[in-house]
């Protein structure tokens, strides 16, 4: 069995379903298709719950009135029979009556939750109406029956695919199977996601949960490129890297994919492919455990970091003091992406402020705190990259003119990191992309 995964902008129109069903239905291997929200309707829904938690009803409605008349104004292009509109019409009803209901009852997070999962319930019940349209046989599975978190928001991947598989065996002659990316149910049985960009995370989960022959992931560009296209002109496709160079990419800000989209395919070893659904002829980029290539591949940046710095010249060198350090962010639940150390002090970096002042307050006892906020990791990769000659000293030549916080290599074989203030993101992309790329 294969997964398909098609994003937002792949199901925003609807020529562009009736092309997912073109590439969904060229071959004989089982699929199962997964879904997101149609470009702008998670952005949207995000934006009525906010109105909602500020307690200003009449914006929240004018925006749910919005979102109503895009799906009002999408469906008559994508179904044609009388039969098919009626149930396109219904399925519109049905879930912006649930919103409409939401203005009258008290908010809170879990309605917020609520509200989030509508996108990909709407985008998939429409497009297995215009499949039943078309008699193209189709399973419809909802992700809430298997798709599940633990509480702390972590995939629960043995019961997932225990869910998954018993589901699927019930329909042992099937071929096609639609579900919903992101969405699925916490601890508490509640309705939850796997956070923006997710429905990349539920194609690789449901491709590990089912071990399957390659998890295609189509979206809107011709695979994962060597620098941020919406930042750097001229940018390139990569058409082979290996699971640890996507996943530190994915970590460290290239959109394309969901920073923890990797390490279900990789763990059960599945390839992954990026793909193009307005270009589907275009190779892409191919995701695998080994790849032959070496030195620096791409470069990607990821925003709203806070460094931390704690300076003690008593403490740093005994030991057990990076543990007592590391314990106060592990009891906040917050994770650190880069480490740098010297004699005197130690800086660290976070992206999830949740907890900033307490970890403030309780690292002030171990000596000098410095907090430095909108900060950018700029992160480099390739396979070997720290062993490559030369690679790094032409990261650092490139960075001539901009002043970097911290650098941290030697980690692994595949990345370089260096954190500067976020005001030098655009220019470090761009002077990177000059220096680094000798192909
Ligand atoms: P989808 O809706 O299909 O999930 P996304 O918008 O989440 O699509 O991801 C695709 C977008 O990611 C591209 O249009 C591109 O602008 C952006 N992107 C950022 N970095 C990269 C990169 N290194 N390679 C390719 N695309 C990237
Ligand atoms: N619709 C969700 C979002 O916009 C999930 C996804 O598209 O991957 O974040
Ligand atoms: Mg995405």
């Amino acid at each position: 069995m294969k997964i398909m995964k098609f994003g937002g902008t792949s199901v925003g129109r609807p020529e562009r379903m009736h092309q997912v069903k073109d590439l969904i239905t060229r071959g004989d291997e089982p699929t199962i298709v997964v879904l997101s929200a149609l470009s702008g309707t998670t952005n949207a829904l995000v934006g009525i719950g906010e109105a909602l938690a500020a307690g200003d009803k009449s914006l929240a409605k004018e925006r749910i009135d919005t979102l109503h008349a895009h799906y009002l104004a999408f469906y008559p292009a994508l179904v044609q029979t009388a039969e098919a509109r009626a149930k396109a019409e219904e399925i519109i009803k049905e879930h912006f009556e649930f919103l409409n209901i939401l203005l009258k009852i008290s908010f809170n997070e879990a309605i917020n939750r609520d509200i989030l999962a509508q996108g990909e319930l709407l985008s998939t019940k429409l497009f297995f109406t215009l499949l039943g349209e078309l008699q193209i046989p189709a399973v419809f599975l909802p992700a809430l029956d298997f798709m599940s978190i633990d509480e702390n928001s972590e995939p629960e991947l043995p019961k997932i695919s225990e869910k998954l598989k018993a589901i699927l065996a019930q329909h042992p002659k099937e071929r096609l199977f639609i579900t919903q990316g992101y969405i699925c149910k916490n601890h508490r049985n509640e309705v939850d996601n796997l956070k923006r960009g997710g429905s990349d995370y539920t194609a690789s989960l449901v491709a590990a949960a089912i071990n399957a022959s390659v998890c295609e992931i189509w979206t809107d560009i011709d695979g994962m490129h060597n620098n941020d296209p919406r930042v750097v002109d001229r940018t390139r496709p990569i058409a082979e890297m290996s699971f640890d160079e996507a996943a530190e990419l994915a970590y460290f800000g290239a959109k394309i994919l969901h920073p923890a989209s990797i390490w279900p395919a990789q763990l059960y070893n599945v390839p992954v492919k990026l793909l193009n659904t307005m270009e589907p002829t275009a190779h892409g980029t191919l995701i695998k455990a080994e790849v032959e290539t070496t030195g620096v591949k791409a470069i990607a940046a990821k925003d709203g970091i806070t460094a931390i710095k704690i300076k003690s010249s008593r403490m740093l060198l005994a030991y057990g003091f990076l543990r007592r350090i590391f314990e106060v962010f592990e009891k906040y639940k917050t994770p650190i992406d880069m480490i740098t150390t010297s004699e005197v002090a130690v800086s660290v970096t976070i992206d999830d402020l949740s907890h900033l002042e307490q970890i403030q307050a309780e690292l002030e006892s171990f000596g000098t705190v410095e907090i430095d906020r909108n900060q950018a990791i700029i992160c480099v990769v390739g396979n070997k990259v720290a062993e490559t000659k030369g690679a790094v000293q032409s990261v650092l030549d490139s960075l001539i003119n901009i002043p970097v916080r911290m650098v941290s290599f030697g980690g692994s074989k595949h990345n370089v990191s260096i954190l500067v203030d976020a005001q030098y993101k655009t220019q470090a992309l761009k002077s990177l992309n000059e220096g680094v790329f000798t192909w």
